[in-house]
């Protein structure tokens, strides 16, 4: 079976690997999206691709969920399950751009999905859940790639009046979406540039929501955050209830446009993805 896994250097080379064996069920893999937590693994280690649009051997369709919550411990209680112990734990080998994975907790998607709008599910997941903390009213969007686009799309859907900034114009036209420069009550930060704009454009009490990891030093303008009262929170990963509220939502969404790529072109895949080429980049077997 092929897959694209990291070496003990945490380069990505594709080998020819048994059945991983283990606990869990078998999934054909469809595709696999490529996600920005993917690309901070490379060099480093970890297993790579955990938005997997696949097939279970009855041939019904579903996603994985690649780390999951307990569910009971004082964390998980708190609503901060992707902090909970249990969620270090990788519940897929070898990973997601293989032609077969195993995993523990495979997500029944139905029939009506397209062969590859699986891949979207966990990052949807991530969005719903991350917009709980999001107060409802006027929100602006830092960032408008692909997940920045169907935060648009999620905050719209539920009624509030979105504004975005993104350096690149036809992003934010993808995104349809503008900017009036006017204070808003949230801001959701999917892209670091601009997130001491954003913080200064928050309405007193307003709320900073980061969803996005920082590869360096952002600064941040904390006494905009004493003098407004400002909230500044961050929210990563997903939970088995946000998997079910993606999969409801899904089809009333604009999906961006993904590159589809072979496994053989990960590195390729990599490279567009970094220089902003491709929106989304999905490895089929
Ligand atoms: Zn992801
Ligand atoms: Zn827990």
């Amino acid at each position: 079976m092929r897959a694209v896994v990291l070496d003990e250097n945490g380069a990505p080379e594709l080998c020819d690997l048994p059945d991983p064996g283990g606990p869990g069920v078998r999934v054909r893999v469809l595709g696999c999206g490529l996600c920005g937590s993917d690309l901070e693994k490379l060099g480093r280690g970890g297993v790579l691709g955990h938005e997997v649009a696949g097939v279970l051997e009855d041939g019904s369709r579903a996603t994985v969920m690649h780390r999951v919550p307990c569910g009971e411990c004082a964390r998980c209680r708190a609503g901060h399950e992707s902090t909970c112990d249990a969620f270090a734990e990788v519940r897929i080998a070898p990973g997601g751009f293989a032609e077969e994975l195993r995993a523990t907790h495979v997500v029944p998607l139905p029939d009506a999905f397209g062969e590859l709008d699986g891949v979207w599910v966990e990052p949807l997941a991530c969005i719903l859940r991350a917009a709980e903390s999001v107060p409802r009213g006027r929100v602006l969007v830092v960032g408008c790639g692909a997940i920045g686009q169907l935060w648009v799309q999620v905050l719209r859907a539920r009624g509030d009046e979105v504004v975005a900034v993104d350096p690149r114009a036809d992003r934010l036209a993808q995104a349809r979406v503008g900017d009036d420069g006017a204070s808003v009550g949230a801001a959701v930060v999917t892209a670091h540039g601009g997130v001491d704009d954003a913080l200064r454009r928050l309405e007193p009490g307003g709320t900073l929501l980061v969803f996005a990891a920082s590869d360096g030093a952002v600064p941040v303008a904390l006494d905009a955050v004493y003098r407004n009262e400002l909230r500044v929170l961050g929210s990563r990963s997903a939970t088995p209830a946000s998997f079910a509220a993606a999969i409801d939502l899904l089809p009333e969404l604009e999906l961006p446009p993904v590159v589809t790529l072979p496994l053989e072109r990960f590195a390729e895949g990599v490279e567009l993805y970094r220089r902003g080429e491709a929106l989304k980049v999905v490895l089929t077997p």
